[in-house]
């Protein structure tokens, strides 16, 4: 609960201290200035791959300040206990179970989930209302932890596109001891991350990975595609909707990359409740 009782205090000094954040304000414009070229690139590659775990931990927190900052914690213990406990479970079953994982409930009717590197994951207030069981809100939250295990955040910030956050500069900062710029910078990276979202393969990566985490952790693996479809239905311009879909692939997409992943490996649906080994035989040798 100590965790708990951190992000609840960070939240508070949070939303004391910037509240010029505080209506998701930095997600409508996306921050200019892409204007250091092809070397700041370069630099920017040389200086994230050597990205330690300290350091992903510190830009994480940043990053988890910045969307707090936007959107509070939902003030319901209970809803704050249960995803912490669901989604600590869920990273035992992972690669990393030692990242400092923490997992909060924003306080947003919209539909949406977030992570920042070294392990800090948030869903909204919306999204668990919309959840039918508990393994669609396993596979969403998997989805969540993949990014985290596959450092995709620290890949985009590699990439050209991000060049105007200066991530150079940033891990420089914070390899001299310049925690100011440091932070101040770590702020508009996660700006830009949190309003442009991450590359559509890393998408489609991370929803794979979901699905056997949640497996492995007990979950119908068909809760994620569950809640794709569920996504299927929804309009685009929907305002709860909006930011997941101009962020993410389009739900259909993720559905038809999941069915070839899922199919070539299980079969049907109920691949749990099992097949014997002679239809699956057959099945493999068509
Ligand atoms: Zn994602």
């Amino acid at each position: 609960m100590r965790t708990l009782k951190k992000l609840l205090i960070a939240s508070l000094a949070i939303s004391c201290c910037l509240p010029v954040y505080a209506q998701f304000d930095f997600l409508k414009g996306v921050g200019g200035g892409l204007g250091k070229g092809v070397d700041a690139a370069k630099n920017l590659f040389e200086q994230t791959k050597d990205i330690d775990e300290p350091k992903e931990i510190a830009l994480g927190q940043e990053f988890a300040a910045t969307l707090l900052g936007a959107k509070p914690l939902w003030n319901d213990v209970a809803a704050q206990k249960y995803v912490n406990a669901l989604g600590r479970w869920l990273t035992l079953q992972t690669e990393r179970p030692d990242l400092p994982w923490t997992f909060g409930v924003l306080d947003d009717d919209g539909f949406n989930a977030f992570a920042t590197p070294g392990g800090n994951i948030f869903v909204t207030r919306g999204l668990l209302a919309r959840m039918h069981n508990e393994s669609e809100l396993a596979g969403v939250l998997s989805h969540e932890i993949a990014h985290v295990l596959r450092k995709h955040y620290l890949t985009a910030m590699k990439s050209k596109a991000f060049i105007g956050i200066g991530g150079d500069l940033l891990i420089s900062n914070y390899a001299k001891g310049n925690f100011s710029e440091f932070k101040e910078m770590a702020l508009k990276a996660a700006r830009e991350m949190y309003s442009k979202g991450l590359d559509k393969g890393d998408e489609y990566e991370a929803d794979r990975i979901a699905v056997v985490i949640a497996a492995r952790a007990g979950y119908d693996p068909y809760g994620l595609p569950a809640v794709l479809q569920t996504l299927q239905s929804q309009s685009a311009q929907d305002s709860n909707f909006s930011l997941l879909f101009s962020t993410h692939p389009s739900p259909n997409d993720r559905i038809d990359s999941l069915d070839k992943a899922m199919r070539s490996r299980f079969g049907s649906g109920n691949w749990i409740a099992g097949k014997t080994i002679e239809e699956r035989l057959k099945e493999f040798s068509r």
